[in-house]
């Protein structure tokens, strides 16, 4: 659906497509002149000459006249000459009664019975060639606009029109029970519902709600669907719209598109208007008044002055979800507009088992599925990797020719989601399988041996299409909020013990470690630049995370020589935690043997089976070191 805009108010926008008309009449001219002076050279010259009677008679005389033409309509001759290099050039004189004309044209052989095609006058000429090219192009353009419009629900070049495609749901048919955890931002929204139910209950006493509320989050948290939520639990239409969809291609559209937005809003109050990626165009604006990104910056002034300009007591509520906050223009956040800032984080351990509840209701599971196993092995996963867990195990369910999903199907799918698909038949000599046993058994190992590690859940040495040969998985009983500096210090050399194995078997090194080695360098440097874990430093940040939801990216802001000093201290700490797995390996090496053949030949092994072997007494052990060939 579309509306006209009422436009009664002058507008930026309206300048902005005057600005577009006028690039585009600038393109045709110049096209046209293109045309007339490549394409048809000829009309460019002038047309018909005038001249005296005499002279034509002087003319036919030399033999220049070829043929000749009695308008008597408009009381002239028309007459045609070639000269001596056959150029041919149109004349016209004045017709006067001239009885021996005939005659005279006859004996210099000059045709005057036909029709003379004469070109036309110089107010036709400029006609066909400036004007007709113009109406035919405009013509084009307008077919072209139309066609493409319909094609990308936009369109290009109704200047200042808009066409926003905006939805109005009435019921989105998600209620807050379609969302798992995320207790407090459901909370935070009830208020909201509330107030959509009855806004008098608030108006009368005098109080206005934020007129705008902004969700901030990393992706897959469920920012969406808890908007939609909202929506659907106050039975109030839901204007929704993207942010990626302002991105138009002809300047003013967006601006236009805010305007649509919230004209029909205000038609529709109560009603929740969501704007979804926010951050496509509430970035900061930047000073530079030139070139920059204009179109962006109307469609945010536009926004700003919407939000300002209609009355927050009617019902309409904004919404607008981004996970890339930081970004956002200082103006969209001051009060008035978004300044309820309602976090939706990454689920915890009792939110991601809820989040598995929620979207295993509809999939049919054995016994044997423990929702709570794998909430414990998916830290950091949020609500839309959760979901996809679930679908991935029940396709795998299907793809085994079962009715019912086991617990053996979503466990792998979490392995899908960490490590990609399986790799079959992967083409992986024994000998790096060997490798790759006594590497992974490494890393448990010295896991194992430490206190304050995750116990090991399983280890496989089969491949993945994510590159990896092989992984230990650990996982933590219960949900873990802090680490400690010794947790820290242990993981760095749970990282390295793949390595440490490596090397002391087979006194050579692989380039397998790659990924561990790249794990143990960041957390040694957060401890130092971000932790305050290095007593010499104390509790000095250096490093600042820049985008706190997508990647967690750092930037460093420290003196030269603070910076080597900091690599110094990280390449001691590894170093020291290399040592420390390297001892911790050798005190070990029967179990590390015994442990890598028993992986080697099953290729996947529990987390039980793993300390069955590990708690065997030594006389027990009978392997001693594989050999590689
Ligand atoms: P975002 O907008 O934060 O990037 P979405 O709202 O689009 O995330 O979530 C994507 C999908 O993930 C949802 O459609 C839903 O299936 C699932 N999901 C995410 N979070 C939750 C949650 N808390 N409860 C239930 N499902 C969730
Ligand atoms: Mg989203
Ligand atoms: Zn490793």
């Amino acid at each position: 659906m579309g509306t006209k805009d009422g436009g009664k108010k002058p507008n930026p926008n309206d300048l902005n497509s005057f600005k577009g008309f006028f690039y585009y009449m600038i393109i045709i001219l110049v096209m046209t002149v293109l045309l007339n002076g490549l394409v048809f050279p000829s009309a460019l010259k002038s047309q018909v000459k005038e001249v005296g009677y005499n002279e034509f008679l002087t003319m036919v005389d030399n033999g220049q006249v070829t043929q000749v033409e009695k308008d008597d309509t408009n009381g002239e001759i028309v007459f045609i000459t070639k000269d001596s290099n056959g150029k041919q050039q149109i004349y016209k004189t004045g017709l006067w009664d001239d009885p021996d004309l005939t005659e005279r044209l006859y004996s210099k052989g000059v045709t005057f019975d036909k029709v003379i095609p004469r070109k036309e006058s110089a107010i036709m000429a400029f006609f066909t060639n400036w004007i007709l090219p113009f109406v035919i192009m405009i013509g084009l353009g307008q077919i072209l606009s139309r066609s493409m419009a319909k094609r990308m629900g936009g369109n290009a070049m109704t200047f200042g029109k808009s066409n926003a495609k905006i939805y109005a749901e009435s019921e989105t048919g998600v209620t807050f029970a379609d969302v798992a955890g995320e207790e407090e931002a459901k909370d935070a929204l009830k208020e909201i519902v509330d107030f959509l139910h009855d806004p008098k209950k608030y108006s009368d006493i005098g109080a206005t709600l934020p007129k705008g509320a902004l969700l901030v989050g990393p992706p897959g948290t469920g920012k969406t669907l808890l908007a939609k939520a909202v929506a659907g639990e106050a039975h109030v239409p839901f204007f929704s719209i993207s942010g990626s969809e302002f991105v138009e291609m002809f300047v003013g559209m967006g601006a236009a598109k805010v305007r649509d937005l919230f004209k029909q809003a205000n038609e529709k109050a109560p009603c929740i208007v969501f704007i979804d990626e926010i951050d496509t165009i509430g970035k900061k604006r930047d000073g530079s008044g030139m070139g920059g990104n204009d179109e962006r910056e109307q469609t945010l002034n536009q926004l700003l002055t919407e939000m300002d300009g209609f009355d927050g007591r009617k019902g309409v509520v904004i919404l607008a979800a981004t996970n890339r906050p930081e970004t956002l223009d200082k103006a969209l956040l001051r009060p008035g507009r978004f300044d309820r800032r309602i976090p939706v984080e990454l689920p915890d351990l009792k939110g991601r088992e809820a989040i598995l509840r929620v979207h295993g209701k509809d999939v049919k599971m054995d016994e044997s599925v423990d929702f709570n196993a794998i909430a414990r092995a998916t830290v950091g996963a949020s609500g839309a990797e959760l979901a996809n867990i679930i679908n991935e195990g029940a396709l795998r369910a299907v793809r085994m020719g079962r009715r019912v999903v086991s617990q053996a199907d979503l466990e792998e799918s979490v392995e899908t989601v960490i490590a990609g698909y399986q790799k079959k038949n992967a083409s992986v000599s024994e000998n790096e399988r060997r490798i790759v046993a006594y590497h992974e058994i490494g890393h448990a190992l010295v896991a194992a041996c430490q206190s304050n590690s995750a116990p090991v859940h399983k280890i496989t040495i089969i491949p993945r299409t994510s590159g990896a040969l092989g992984y230990t998985m650990q996982v933590e009983d219960g949900e873990r909020l802090l680490m400690s500096k010794e947790e820290a210090l242990n993981k760095i050399a749970t990282l390295t013990g793949g390595r440490v194995a490596e090397d002391l078997v087979f006194h050579s090194i692989t380039t397998g470690a790659s990924n561990d080695i790249e794990q143990a360098t960041k957390v040694a440097r957060s401890m130092i630049t971000r932790f305050g874990m290095n007593e010499e430093f104390g509790m000095v940040a250096f490093e600042t995370v820049t985008n706190q939801y997508l990647g967690g990216d750092t930037s460093l802001a420290c003196s030269e020589s603070t910076a080597a000093q900091i690599d110094e201290k990280v390449v001691a700490a590894v170093r020291k935690q290399y040592d420390k797995a390297e001892q911790l390996l050798k005190d070990n090496m029967p179990k590390l043997h015994e442990l890598a053949k028993y992986l080697y030949e099953k290729e996947t092994i529990t987390g039980d089976e793993f300390m069955e072997i590990l708690n065997l007494s030594p006389d027990q052990l009978t392997t001693t070191r594989m050999e590689t060939n």
